[in-house]
């Protein structure tokens, strides 16, 4: 970027926080810009930082980023000044090398989200350089996450480096042997993820609600477990995609039932052959668990998206948990890049105590599943390719 002392930068940043009572609840996402934002201002730019609040249909202050000023404040050890939409452009004159400020909800403008030419003028004659930060939003091909970038000198702020570079390691170009770990709720909504990880990844592990679909499709009667026997026919096809592209499927061979979804009932660790008609799979098993971890070892590269059982409830956390740690340890012992993402795979990873010992956890949700399904991200490529 050259000197930028005096120079405005507007930087977009992910400063969608959780609010309760009309104060932030959880301040990750605003601690997880201080290293771009520090530095702009370090360096003595004018940093103008933007952002979208929720989603508003109108301008109204319940979406107003003027209620995460004080919280950001505190976050950055500076002061932060608040930007309205009106006469923006004199208050943005009147900033000094080294100012921070906040420009209010980009989406109370209808061409934000349409990345309607006009208001990426409007954002872009208050910058002289675009920086964008925000992972997370990099999906959306928007005014303030990709519009800019074809108007302005683009960088890519740390945050996004970072994230960038997590994900090439992971996906992009990794080490081999690599292992997925896909999990959650249901095939459905992580088909396309499958599909591509199948002719990416040597190990695919497939644990949470989707993998009754597979046992299914395998011929096991899943019970009363979450299924979506309406997509057999296409978990089938994902089998014949991995045998052909040298894929590895696995999935568990014991399992935790129970008749009843809740904290601490009864439960049954049994063959996966063994599940009665009333009974429901709520986690995979301890032998399960361990091949897992076997595998692990044998690899250079992990990549996790989805929880192995319905890990908010105990005691089907126990997989999850028990995968964690050893994914953590394999990573902290130089063996395994490990990256993980998805809201509530973060959660999880949390709830295990490892997140910090991952390679990297991102908590991008919508933009890391869409990397996850090998897309191009919009906000992405107008920054690497203008
Ligand atoms: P992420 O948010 O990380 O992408 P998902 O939203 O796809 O993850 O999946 C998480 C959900 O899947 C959790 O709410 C969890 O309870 C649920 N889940 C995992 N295993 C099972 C299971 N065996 N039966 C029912 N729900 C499950
Ligand atoms: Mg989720």
């Amino acid at each position: 970027m050259g000197d930028i002392a005096g120079k405005r930068v507007l930087v977009r940043e992910d400063l969608n926080v959780p609010m309760v009572d009309g104060a932030v609840s959880d301040d990750t996402r605003l601690r997880a810009t201080v290293p771009t934002v520090a530095e702009l201002a370090d360096r003595g730019a004018i940093v103008l930082v933007l952002a979208h609040f929720g989603r508003p249909k109108v301008p109204s202050a319940e979406f107003s980023l003027s209620q995460v000023t004080s919280a950001y404040a505190d976050v950055l050890g500076r002061p932060v000044h608040y930007v309205d939409w009106e006469g923006d452009a004199a208050a943005v004159a009147k900033l000094a090398p080294g100012d921070i400020a906040v420009l209010e909800n980009t989406r109370f403008f209808g061409g934000e989200e349409k990345n309607d030419p006009a208001i990426v003028a409007r954002f872009a004659a208050l910058g002289d350089f675009y920086v964008n930060d925000a992972f997370s939003a990099a999906h959306r091909a928007h005014a303030s996450t990709e519009g800019l970038a074809h108007v302005l000198p683009s960088f890519a702020g740390r945050a996004m480096e970072a994230e960038l570079d997590a994900l090439e390691k992971a996906l992009g170009k990794p080490e081999h042997p690599v292992a997925a770990v896909v999990g959650g709720a249901k095939v459905s909504s992580k088909l396309d993820v499958l599909t591509h990880l199948v002719d990416k990844v040597d190990h695919l592990i497939i644990g949470g609600g989707m993998a009754n679909t597979f046992l299914a499709a395998r011929g096991v009667d899943v019970g009363k477990s979450l299924c979506e026997h309406d997509l057999i026919a296409t978990v089938e096809g994902i089998f014949t995609a991995a045998e052909r592209a040298n894929c590895t499927i696995h999935l568990p061979y014991d399992v935790v039932v129970a008749k009843e979804f809740r904290a601490n009932p009864p439960v049954r660790t049994v063959n996966v052959h063994e599940v009665a008609a009333d009974e429901m799979i709520l986690d995979i098993g301890p032998a399960a668990t361990e091949a897992l971890a076997d595998v692990l070892k044998t690899c250079r590269t992990l990549v996790w998206n989805g929880p192995l059982g319905a890990f908010e409830t105990p005691p089907f956390d126990t997989a999850t948990i028990a995968l964690a740690w050893t994914a953590a340890a394999l990573t902290q012992s130089g063996s395994l890049v490990s990256v993980a993402g998805g809201g509530d795979t973060v959660a999880a990873l949390n709830q295990a105590g490892v997140a910090e010992d991952f390679t990297f956890v991102s908590t991008a949700g919508g933009a890391f599943l869409e990397w996850m399904e090998g897309k191009t991200l919009p906000g992405v490529a107008a920054l690497l390719h203008g």
